[in-house]
């Protein structure tokens, strides 16, 4: 029999964000658990320090020259423009090395889909390599036809504010023009350029997305047989294959102990991820609308994410009070273990798709307020197709908080969603476990990887 290495060596490339940097992170655990070394190549923006769950694998740097301010200061999508840019010439060379190094050994590059730079190294040196979409599948569909529905005018309404946003997009039920996955910050040429690099299958053998067939089944099937042509593997969630400490962040466990004093359903988690940013007129409006629906909360309040704060120290007084009343504020929180938490009964989110996921995969229902690019999808699949969200929309004020805030957690139209999100998420589990659809896709990807 031929003498084949033990271990193949798969080259794992992450985005520099968190909300993309763990769900690589989970997938780079459970293929080395199947067998595989990996490589993590990752760039200096949010550097992922890696913690003793990742002492077996390799961390290699890709060197560039962008200024460390480049990445708030372009915000993601010219920044990303700018990085695929800047890595290109520098990735080839860190593959060029490791391929001198172990060149039998490596059997392929995993990129995520916003990191393209990568798959256009690979076909250099004719490696197998595979896209990572760690959005989600109806996301891809839409990246996929933006294109198309700018020549056919239907984005038009996208660069006028007074225009019909509410419309529905041909084709993309039960998506309105203005869950579009697009940005207030990038102009819409630039969102075209970087959407149409992202969804250039290029060389790559296949595709694996961190969802489950359960949650997005025709955005599946449209990929796999009219957008994509090659293989697409949905083999998520990963956070329920492969758990792993993946925070960029230090986390305040003090939550958890005051979450352990509350009651049953009682507490509603409001975060809004790595990167939103929010006014303080907004803060203070969330925190009043808050106070005033009666309901006990733990707000995650980034240092930064309040425009022109370092902190909260430009909100009144009052803000304190309130908090020290009903409300547990802290930096940064174990988001999974909080929603896991039987005294959270609701989450208020700006629908990430890793929140989203942990967030179902707990029946946890949510208060969706989507700030950008496919956290408007995942909104409106929450509020309108899996039926587990209420979305917030328009300008936000204590009463329209409250008022959202209540019927969640204490009107029955609340219930009837947790009920429905205990439902989703038994099946999320179901997908996950041996026999499931994920778990079968992930078997499936690995087979196809150990035999390129
Ligand atoms: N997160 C966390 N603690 C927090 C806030 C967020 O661990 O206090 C994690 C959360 O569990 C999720 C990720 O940060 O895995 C955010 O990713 P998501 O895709 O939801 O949003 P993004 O940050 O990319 O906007």
């Amino acid at each position: 029999m031929e003498d084949k290495p033990a271990r193949r060596r798969l080259v794992l490339v992450p985005a520099s964000a968190q909300g993309h940097i763990s769900p690589m992170m989970q997938l780079a655990k459970a293929l080395h658990l199947k067998g595989f070394s990996i490589t993590i190549a990752q760039t200096k923006f949010n550097y992922f320090n890696p913690s003793d769950d990742f002492t077996d694998f390799q961390f290699i740097t890709i060197p560039e020259s962008l200024p460390e301010s480049d990445f708030e200061n372009l915000r993601p999508v010219l920044f990303l423009l700018k990085l695929n840019k800047e890595c290109q010439a520098s990735f080839k060379d860190c593959l060029g090395q490791l391929l001198l190094q172990q060149s039998n050994e490596i059997s392929g590059v995993i990129y995520d889909e916003y990191m393209y730079f990568a798959g256009a190294v690979a076909k250099e040196f004719n490696l197998p390599n595979v896209i990572f979409s760690t959005t989600n599948a109806t996301a891809f569909v839409c990246r996929s036809v933006f294109e198309e529905l700018n020549a056919n005018n239907v984005l038009a309404p996208l660069k006028d504010s007074k225009g019909k946003q509410d419309e529905l997009v041909p084709g993309l039920h039960p998506l309105r023009i203005k869950d579009l996955p697009t940005s207030k910050i990038a102009s819409l040429d630039k969102i075209l350029e970087l959407y149409k690099n992202t969804v250039d299958k290029g060389t790559a053998s296949s595709v694996i997305i961190n969802t489950s067939s359960c949650l997005e089944s025709s955005s599946l099937s449209w990929l796999q047989q009219e957008g994509l042509d090659i293989p697409v593997y949905p083999i998520g969630p990963l956070h329920m294959v492969a758990s792993t400490s993946t925070s960029l962040f230090e986390e305040n466990k003090s939550c958890i102990e005051w979450l352990n004093k509350q009651k049953q359903d009682s507490v509603i988690f409001v975060s809004l991820g790595s990167l939103a940013l929010i006014d303080i007129n907004e803060a203070i409006e969330t925190a009043l609308g808050l106070d005033n629906s009666n309901q006990h909360f733990l707000w995650v309040i980034r240092p930064g994410s309040i425009r022109g704060s370092e902190w909260i120290e430009h909100l009144p007084e009052e803000f304190s009070k309130m908090v020290s009343g009903r409300g547990y504020v802290v930096k940064w929180a174990p988001q999974k273990e909080v929603l896991a938490h039987p005294a959270v009964g609701g989450f208020w989110s700006h629908c990430g798709w890793n929140s989203t996921l942990e967030s179902i995969g707990e029946g946890v229902p949510m208060i969706c307020r989507p700030f950008s690019a496919d956290q408007n999808v995942n909104a409106r699949y929450l509020e309108c197709v899996w039926r587990i969200g209420i979305q917030v929309e328009g300008e936000l004020d204590r009463g329209v908080v409250e008022r959202a805030v209540k019927r969640l957690m204490v009107e029955e139209e609340g219930d009837e969603m947790r009920k429905r999100a205990v439902s989703l998420k038994e099946k999320l589990r179901a997908s996950v476990r041996s026999g499931g659809s994920s778990h079968n896709s992930l078997e499936e990807f690995v087979h196809f990887m150990s035999t390129l």
